[in-house]
């Protein structure tokens, strides 16, 4: 049987998150209330959810969608909520498609601490390109906090795929 990869549960995004939150912070909450999208690598905000980069990301273009509300559980998504994450899902996988032609895609969330959660009193989901092969590098580049100009140019691309 093969092993299921889960490109979000990185090491250092958990290390980053958990001290997050010893000082009572929600990175996500301040991220969309910072009101200052391109400092905070917000590609878009929708009716109800936001989609933001992931400062850690497991490969070019990891991207998360999140609700606006703190709450920790799938289980409390109201209906509009599950739609819109549903269709900013879609919506962001034909952008990375046409940014940068992945091959696959990774998409899912942890649910609580146990399944690997780095915050995990704000539920958001992941989405992850993959590329043929993409395994082989990407070790190295989840050990690096990529706050960098490919970054902002990730962004920018995205913005205008939409
Ligand atoms: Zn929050």
């Amino acid at each position: 049987m093969q092993r299921l990869f889960s490109p979000w549960r990185s090491k250092y995004i958990e290390k980053f998150f958990h001290s997050e939150d010893e000082e009572g912070k929600c990175v996500l909450c301040e991220a969309f209330q910072a009101n200052n999208d391109d400092e905070h690598f917000i590609i878009m905000r929708g009716k109800l959810c936001f989609v933001i980069m992931n400062l850690f990301p497991y490969n070019s273009g990891h991207l998360m969608i999140v609700p606006y509300r703190h709450i920790p559980n799938l289980t409390e998504l109201t209906d509009d909520e599950s739609l819109e994450i549903m269709a900013l899902l879609k919506k962001m996988t034909v952008a990375l498609q046409r940014v940068s032609h992945p091959d696959g895609f990774n998409i899912g969330s942890n649910i609580g601490r146990t399944a690997g959660a780095g915050i995990d009193q704000h539920v958001h989901f992941h989405i992850v390109p993959r590329w043929n092969g993409d395994t082989n590098f990407m070790p190295t580049l989840a050990d690096t906090k990529m706050i960098s100009e490919d970054m902002k140019e990730t962004l920018v691309k995205l913005r205008r795929a939409l």
